[in-house]
């Protein structure tokens, strides 16, 4: 989709430039110029900025597309317990399925001011067809995405109770309906090399990685192709790491050592790798990740509502490890506002720390949630308004409500406003959210559509279903 060129014309405020007037001139999917009383070249559209906040595009660099229908759905569960409801709700979908709760949760992103996301997509066996729905749902939203295609070869060991505790039931029910069973390495492999190949860098802004589910349900032969995939084809990697106490437990029983420390110690580990939640990290390994300048992908609201960790930020963020933050999917957080989570990665640790100087910043936390999240999907030129970077930007009306008055436009974008006044949407230099509204979506239609689907997915997968009451029973 590029567009002509643009003009946003007397900003009030640009974050993080500061206050206006000010021009910013968009061509070719770039911001060309930033400067006052710009000549516009022939044929811009121009867009009337006053009273408007111009900022970078949020990066959602933690989330799940298939679980979008599932927002709800999911009070006091635990990280086994959500595990296994979750696939009642996302395995055995249509391809319609796919691409409607794909387009939903990114009208909720576009519309809140997030313009660019990791869909860790999806947790059971997949097809080609199934990645080309979502990538079409990406296309068709003008969002910028990474599709991490997420492969295990090993058991989810992490999810299911130790063999003394599970009941005969339990074991028969695994046994017909486990839509988590592993695929033969070789199989995963060549399936994503084959996805990367038809769909990388289509539309020039949806990328597609290799994406292990979490290292603790995967060889060592996964983790190191995956790293060697990445490098030949370059791309990044993403994954889950290290997101509950037990997963922790496991890499230590398995490896005799910490999954971060394992990982670098077989070469599947490096400034590629972007890996979700790190809760559970060592000293150790956050040196390790830092060395290497692997991006930790905080998911704070999930984390707090599933109680599967509190991130170690500050200790992160003293190391140097680049950091990005996420929503993760809507079982384990119900919406995809990013503010939210900015606001926690600022705040979570303070009561904790008696030392305000040391507490995390507002710029840190919208470094984070913007460089930081590029950074993740490997753009190394989005996330910031200066020239040459991508032209992923963001304009909330500064008449709404939540920034009256207007006192300092980058605390209350963290602490405040909660993208009820996105007005304006840029991505990749095109214009795709419009007075509030998308502009080639049919928004009723796709709505009204999804509303209808959770049901019917949940019949077809009553055999799952046996298994989430079982461990619901255990846990
Ligand atoms: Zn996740």
């Amino acid at each position: 989709m590029q567009a002509s060129p643009i003009l946003i014309r007397a900003a009030t405020w640009v974050l993080s430039a500061g206050p206006g007037p000010t021009d910013i001139l968009i061509e070719s999917g770039r911001i060309a110029a930033i400067g006052r009383e710009l000549t516009p070249p022939a044929g811009v559209r121009v867009i009337d900025a006053r009273d408007r906040l111009v900022a970078p595009g949020l990066v959602n660099a933690h989330w799940h597309s298939p679980m979008q229908l599932s927002a709800g759905t999911s009070d006091r569960m635990n990280h086994k317990v959500f595990m296994w409801e979750n696939q009642v709700d996302t395995a055995n979908r249509s391809q319609e399925e796919i691409y409607l709760s794909a387009v939903v949760g990114c009208l909720q992103m576009l519309k809140s001011g997030t313009t660019a996301v990791i869909d860790h997509f999806p947790e059971q066996g997949f097809g080609l067809d199934d990645v080309a729905t979502v990538v079409k749902a990406y296309e068709d939203c003008g969002m910028r995405a990474v599709v991490g295609l997420r492969i295990f070869d090993g058991e989810y060991s992490d999810i299911v109770p130790p063999a003394e505790r599970m009941t005969p039931q339990l074991r028969a029910a695994l046994a017909t309906g486990n839509t988590l069973q592993p695929r033969p390495l070789r199989e995963s492999l060549d399936l994503v090399r084959a996805a990367i190949d038809k769909f990388d860098r289509t539309a020039g802004r949806i990328r597609v990685f290799p994406a292990p589910s979490n290292p603790v349900r995967c060889s060592d032969a996964m983790l190191v192709a995956c790293q060697q995939m990445a490098q030949e084809l370059d791309t990044g990697v993403h994954c889950h790491l290290l997101e509950t106490r037990t997963q922790a437990e496991l890499a230590a029983r398995a490896y005799g050592r910490g999954m971060v420390e394992h990982m670098e110690a077989i070469g599947a580990l490096s400034a590629r790798w972007s890996c979700a939640h790190c809760n559970w990290l060592s000293p150790a390994e956050i040196a390790i990740m830092s060395r290497h300048g692997a991006v930790a992908v905080l998911n704070p609201e999930s984390n707090l509502k599933i109680g599967s960790g509190v991130p170690p930020i500050p200790a992160l963020l003293a190391a140097g490890v680049p950091c990005a933050v996420g929503t993760d999917g809507a079982s384990t957080n119900d919406n995809l506002i990013l503010q939210d989570a900015m606001q926690l990665i600022a705040i979570l640790h303070r009561a904790q720390e008696p030392e305000r100087r040391r507490w995390v910043t507002v710029d840190d936390a919208i470094a984070i949630a913007t460089t930081g999240g590029a950074q993740a999907m490997r753009e190394g030129e989005l996330g910031s308004l200066v020239p040459g970077a991508k032209a992923d930007l963001v304009l909330y009306d500064l008449s709404a409500p939540w920034w009256i008055p207007l006192n300092d436009p980058a605390q209350q974008l963290v602490f405040g406003e909660r993208g009820g006044s996105v007005d304006t949407v840029i991505v990749d230099g095109a214009v795709v959210v419009e007075n509030g509204r998308h502009t080639t979506i049919d928004e009723k239609a796709v709505l009204n559509a999804a509303r209808a689907i959770l049901p019917g997915i949940r019949r077809r997968n009553a055999g799952v279903h046996t298994i989430a009451a079982a461990i619901a029973a255990l846990e």
